[in-house]
């Protein structure tokens, strides 16, 4: 049974919006949608072992809803971009997918959005609560960063190097709004569509992604983690994947709505799998980005060579399958920043001739101006579920670096190990202790546009690992005989 640990702090301080009753998980109230599911999870969870266990048939729920404005917005991403968006050029989606019994069910979110930030991931999650019940740690929210989604409120707010209009800013707003409407939504409907299933996963490869600070010599991640849902039945009803690249392989003047190769993945593998529901959710491939740019055939291939790699591992059809017993966890750590500038540092930077830079120095100066304190840190969550001793899923939040990566591989038992990035905030790049030595975009001039005051202090990389190591089992930390 499911194993419920104490609340984390991140947990308890969102517990007043939260208002649950956790009495018993038995007696949790679910919502009216929910209610036929409750019936039967009841009697599915006397059984649960017995039945369920044995076949491995875990309730599983996936939804979409187009989350594509209806008007014109600023999409983030790209800092050149002086307009509202100009059309659609393709639809962009928010997918769940439910899974597990109700006493633990969790409910993994895609978005096609540069980034969804905790204000709002915690307002999805809270809502979500309400209605069913679930804790903070059962939700995750991936962002697949497409540069050509809509802007949302508060995410990259000093991207364009001066202040937004007050209409532009008024439509960013109102998308924030509609979307947060829209993540609720598709998650109780996920819930309310639960019904028994098969779950298997395994990993794939693509290769597309390369590294962008040193294209031969800097490392990249290609793997291609994919979980798979089947009906009772074989008929397949969700594919997950994860990839690790920039979804930035349309730029420039391009300002059309558009989900990027991540876009281009899901509908490619919605039109082989017709039935099937398709997520996209980003590893940690923040220094990567695709290796053809430009044009929007570009990432129309790269969502094709994701989709071949499905049907591939589709037809070879070698998969794990989970049980649907899991643990959710959830933490936040504060990773906190160098020494900041002085005022007189910020001074003689508000006079350079790169817009962003200047602009963001006049902000802070401002700032101080008011008398206000600059922040000294940055929070970041770090969630776990753990498929028993099958599949431990991370969801680390911000532009994650490859590093990252690479150092849970050698950790951890890396054939049991799936790291998902941008998830449940992005509040702006995370670097290694490797790219704060060298220096450059990532780990410095990028925090400009996230409105951060500068690049973090060293060891932020142990904290970040330290966490992941104490939200994970001891069990995990060896190869499975
Ligand atoms: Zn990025």
């Amino acid at each position: 049974m499911f194993n419920r640990p104490a609340l984390t702090a991140y947990e308890r301080a969102n517990k007043r919006r939260e208002n649950l009753n956790r009495t018993s998980s038995c007696r949790r109230k679910i919502g009216k949608n929910l209610s036929c599911w409750f019936i039967f999870g009841v009697i599915l969870n006397v059984t649960a072992c017995s039945v369920f266990s044995s076949d491995h048939l875990v309730p599983v729920g996936v939804a979409k809803i187009d989350i594509t404005p209806s008007y014109s917005v600023r999409l983030n991403g790209y800092a050149n971009r002086q307009r509202e968006s100009e059309g659609v050029y393709q639809q962009i989606w928010a997918k769940a997918l439910a899974i597990g019994f109700d006493d633990h069910p969790v409910v993994l979110i895609t978005v096609d959005n540069c980034g969804v930030p905790a204000s709002v991931s915690d307002v999805v999650a809270a809502r979500i609560g309400k209605k069913t019940g679930l804790l903070r740690r059962q939700i995750a929210i991936c962002s697949s960063h497409t540069h050509c989604a809509p802007m949302l409120t508060g995410v990259l707010p000093l991207l364009y190097g001066e202040p937004i209009p007050k209409q532009q800013q008024a439509n960013i707003d109102r998308y924030t709004r509609e979307l947060t409407d829209k993540l609720v939504h598709v998650s109780l409907l996920a819930l309310a569509q639960r019904k028994p299933s098969h779950i298997g996963w395994t990993v794939g490869e693509a290769k597309f992604a390369v590294n962008r600070r040193r294209k031969k010599t800097a490392p990249v991640d290609h793997s291609l983690p994919m979980l798979k849902v089947t009906d009772q039945k074989g008929n397949i009803r969700a594919i997950l994947v994860r990839y690790a690249c920039h979804a930035t392989t349309v730029f420039g003047d391009f300002n059309r709505i558009c989900g990027d190769w991540p876009g281009y993945a899901q509908s490619a593998i919605e039109r082989d799998f017709p039935g099937a529901i398709a997520l996209v959710s980003i590893g940690c491939g923040a220094d990567a980005k695709p290796n053809r740019q430009k044009k929007i055939e570009h990432a129309r291939q790269h969502g094709e060579e994701i989709a071949g790699e499905a049907r591939r591992l589709i037809h070879q059809n070698r998969f794990h399958s989970l049980n649907g017993k899991i643990t959710a966890r959830i933490d936040e750590i504060e990773l906190p920043f160098a020494p900041l500038p002085t005022r007189q540092e910020w001074f003689k930077r508000s006079a350079s001739t790169h817009k962003q830079t200047a602009y963001h120095a006049k902000v802070y100066l401002q700032r101080l101006d008011r008398g206000e304190s600059l922040p000294t840190s940055v929070k970041l969550p770090i969630q776990t579920w753990i498929f028993g001793d099958d599949l431990a899923m991370l969801f680390v939040g911000g532009e994650v670096v490859v590093d990252y990566q690479l150092r849970l591989n050698r950790l951890f038992d890396s054939s049991r190990i799936w790291v998902n990035a941008y998830a449940n905030d992005v509040p702006c790049y995370i670097a290694s202790e490797r790219l704060l030595k060298e220096g450059g975009y990532e780990p410095d001039t990028s925090m400009i546009y996230y409105d951060r005051p500068t690049q973090f202090a060293p060891g932020v990389e142990d904290r970040i690992i330290n966490t992941v190591s104490r939200l994970l089992p001891l069990n995990y930390r060896v190869p499975r005989k």
